[in-house]
């Protein structure tokens, strides 16, 4: 059995706007098809024309291969082998960033097709499972471009979510710092603790809640101090509350914060996660499957967090390709408590909606273990080519 064909596709909602947090608004999918007709699909998360460019260029250099030119022809069920051929072959001009992310788009579809493949479900050729359930939490974007209507919008976003049956929600309050939303800036830190504050008495103590400030503070002590505002608030964890780089900054926040800290969603490759949690101590590590490097290497980290008793809660803020890949990550993760979500109900991007036909259905707040081929979704052909950027 021969890869035949590696097609990379480039999409964008026609109303995107360039000022938005949302990156639900693009997608990069890559199609890999065999000379039996069964394909596979993956996605990342990234600038989808930049990555397309990188798997479609030729190479040059022996290693600074293309992507394409080294997987056409290739037995599709070597996956690891081809993870390793393309990560050692492409280090010159792919070792971080849009070539890692490239080497996750084509994992995910590589694992898909394997499962289409062997009819099975990827997560029982990733090792099997001990889960019955995959727990996803509805991550919610508020709407408004001043306080008082995000703060009205995120309220409203999560007392739906809780009627809708999710166990847990995330909160996007990015109101401060670099990636705020919107162009709010507001320094008081008491006002992100109100809006905690509000969300928790609108949904009760049962749901469970978690935060995601977007690198609002500038050090860990500005960090703790807000954190110390929400004690009450019993948060599962606050997500990116400093830049990635402070290691040291991490770590001291970590031993003293009464809630834990997440981050991960921009990390490439098991060797970043493995310095953040070594040198960070964080609680949560949140590789995003399509970005961190496939599902190969997001197992990795997952075996890592594992043995060093750290949670891995994965990062997903793409279509529904992605978060089938986060549901067989987190099949064979134990640590794996949650799976980020974006309920179709609660998000504006149509690409989030319309992209695939069939995903794995949210019942009282939980996923069952798939039980279909591959990663279990069924993309929509037609909505590939209108969304297309041609
Ligand atoms: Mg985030």
């Amino acid at each position: 059995m021969k890869i035949t064909n590696v097609e990379c596709y480039a999409l964008l909602i026609p109303d995107f706007d360039v000022d938005a947090c949302s990156s639900a608004q693009d997608n990069l999918v890559v199609k890999i098809t065999t000379d039996t007709g069964l394909y596979g699909i993956g996605e990342t998360d990234t600038n989808p024309w930049g990555v397309k460019a990188i798997i479609d260029a030729p190479g040059t250099h022996a290693i600074g291969r293309g992507f394409k030119e080294l997987l056409i022809g290739k037995d599709p069920r070597n996956v690891e082998g081809l993870w390793y051929e393309l990560n050692e072959k492409t280090m010159m001009t792919s070792r971080r960033g849009l070539g890692i992310c490239a080497i996750g788009a084509v994992d995910m579809a590589l694992w898909d097709l394997c499962g289409k493949i062997y009819e099975q479900p990827t997560w029982k050729l990733l090792g099997g499972s001990t889960k019955e359930y995959i727990y996803p939490y509805a991550s919610l974007l508020p709407e408004g471009d001043n306080l008082k209507d995000y703060s009205d919008s995120l309220v409203d976003k999560v007392t739906k979510a809780n009627k809708l049956g999710y166990k847990a929600a995330k909160l996007e309050i990015c109101i401060k710092g670099p990636y705020s939303h919107n162009n709010i800036q507001i320094e008081d830190d008491a006002e992100f603790a109100k809006m905690v504050h509000r969300c928790r008495q609108a949904v009760g103590n049962e749901m469970t809640l978690m935060a995601d400030v977007a690198y609002a503070w500038r050090d860990w002590k500005s960090a703790l101090r807000a954190l110390q505002m929400v004690k009450e608030d019993n948060l599962y964890f606050i997500e990116t509350p400093i830049r990635i780089e402070d290691l040291e900054g991490m770590a001291k926040l970590s031993h003293l914060s009464p809630v834990r800290i997440a981050t991960g969603e921009m990390l490439q490759t098991r060797f970043e996660c493995m310095e953040t949690i070594d040198k960070g101590k964080v609680d949560v590590i949140q590789p995003d499957v399509g970005r961190v490097g496939g599902l190969t290497e997001a197992k990795r980290v997952t075996q890592y967090a594992e043995d060093k008793g750290v949670l891995v809660v994965p990062h997903c803020w793409k279509s529904a390709i992605g978060i089938a890949a986060s549901v067989h990550l987190s099949a064979v993760s134990p640590t794996c408590t949650f799976i980020e979500f974006l309920p179709k109900e609660l998000a504006e991007s149509q690409l989030r909606k319309e992209l695939v036909l069939e995903e794995h259905e949210v019942v009282n707040g939980a996923i069952a273990l798939p039980t279909k081929p591959g990663l279990g979704i069924e993309i929509n052909q037609n909505k590939l080519e209108e969304y297309l950027v041609k």
